[in-house]
């Protein structure tokens, strides 16, 4: 988690030279794709995009890239419960961070939030420093999802459940 806060704007160069990986067109594409959105995108989501740009470029060559990205830390992967995988880029130019998720199990908004509660940060900070001490694991990152209702849901919600005024 610390080491999140250390990138910079085009932090990704740094990744590809330390694992020897060449940045070809689709894995540019890719990074700069999921740079310009706050939306967290399925395969086919990515696919669709790139595809507009570059034909050429097939699904089966976007899985293998994004499988690529997660691998190398660049993009991270989630599975926000609704049966497809969802990816992100971990820290975007446009500052992007390390944020946890709140996710509507009604509407499926997913919200990306950074400005954690002080107990939040505590208890992460105490958990991890206890985890790693009784399995002997350095942790180096983690994912925080919360799943419920949102605002909407919850006064939709109510507006349905509340019974009818007959006249
Ligand atoms: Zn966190
Ligand atoms: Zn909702
Ligand atoms: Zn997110």
């Amino acid at each position: 988690m610390r080491g999140f806060h250390r990138m910079n704007a085009g932090w990704w160069h740094g990744r590809f030279r330390g694992c020897g990986y060449r940045i070809t067109l689709p894995r540019q594409m890719i990074i700069e794709l999921l740079n310009r959105t706050t939306a967290h995108l399925s395969a086919e989501d990515v696919y669709l995009e790139v595809h507009k740009m570059h034909s050429d470029i097939g699904l089966t060559t976007v899985y293998r890239t994004l499988e690529l990205l997660v691998q190398m830390g660049i993009v991270l992967k989630f599975d926000f419960g609704d049966g497809r995988a969802r990816y992100e880029l971990a820290e975007t130019s446009k500052g992007r961070k390390h944020h946890h998720h709140m996710v509507c199990t009604n509407c499926g908004r997913i919200i990306d939030y950074a400005d954690f509660i002080d107990e939040e940060i505590e208890l992460l900070s105490r958990t991890e420093k206890g985890l790693s001490k009784k399995f002997n694991f350095e942790i180096t990152n983690h994912l925080i999802q919360f799943y419920g209702l949102c605002d909407q849901c919850q006064k939709t919600i109510k507006r349905l459940s509340r019974p009818s005024v007959s006249q």
